[in-house]
């Protein structure tokens, strides 16, 4: 590490780590998050009364609008059982694909940073897959979508709303998520981001990237996040 790195690893500028959940703390690999996908397009179809792959379609087109599907549906559908979609989104026994992780804790441990993960699913979901992982001591805290008040990533709102409930500026935080549209958000805010691209599909998307969060302490020990962000703005 150059005395440069090590400055902006251990100094002011970097105080928090800010992790996203699903297909970050575990491999897509794993289908947990695809699961929970095509729940959602189920529920879409049921609740708009159109067939599955009408869903998946209208879906696609319009959740990017937005900052997830339920903000969608809220917004353009007039949907308002907020509980009744997560309990079948993100039903009991939902983690089961996953196994315990016991290195992603001596990861997150060799890390020196206070960590925290910010979500847009609900606490149910998140407690579940921390506990399956076996990490859930490893943060501080849990953001997820009630604590933005329905409007998570990328709003810049629910950004400086848990960064703040973080104690930081956005700009002594490193936010990890797996959608270029979330990391965006972030560094919209005057933060540092970094993109989860496990399967390589995002090439071309300018953010700084990683496979895996193997990679993520060599890459805070460097600067290149500094770097190529400083690229952006
Ligand atoms: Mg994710």
């Amino acid at each position: 590490m150059s005395p440069a790195a090590g400055a902006w690893y251990h100094g002011a500028m970097l105080r928090h780590l800010l992790l996203d959940l699903d297909n970050t703390l575990y491999s897509e690999s794993s289908g947990l998050e695809r699961a929970v996908l095509v729940r959602m397009n189920e529920y879409v179809a049921r609740f708009c009364g159109i067939g599955f792959e009408e869903a998946v379609a209208l879906r696609r087109e319009r959740m990017p609008a937005f900052g997830t599907t339920l903000e969608w549906l809220i917004a353009e559908r007039g949907f308002s059982d907020v509980e009744g979609y997560y309990a079948y989104v993100h039903p009991a026994g939902e983690e089961e694909p996953l196994s315990p992780d016991p290195a992603l804790g001596r990861l997150l441990d060799s890390i020196d940073l206070p960590k925290s993960v910010f979500t847009n699913a609900p606490m149910e979901h998140a407690e579940r897959i921390l506990a399956r992982l076996g990490v859930a001591d490893r943060f501080e805290a849990v953001y997820d979508i009630r604590f933005n008040g329905f409007k998570g990533k990328p709003h810049p709102e629910a950004v400086r709303r848990v960064c703040a409930a973080c104690g930081v500026e956005p700009g002594e935080a490193l936010f990890v998520d797996d959608y270029p549209m979330y990391v965006r958000g972030f560094i919209a805010c005057g933060g540092k981001g970094v993109l989860i691209d496990e399967l390589g599909r995002h090439g071309d998307c300018g953010l700084p990237r990683i496979h895996g969060l193997s990679e993520l302490p060599g890459l805070i020990a460097s600067d290149a996040v500094l770097a190529s962000q400083l690229c952006l703005f």
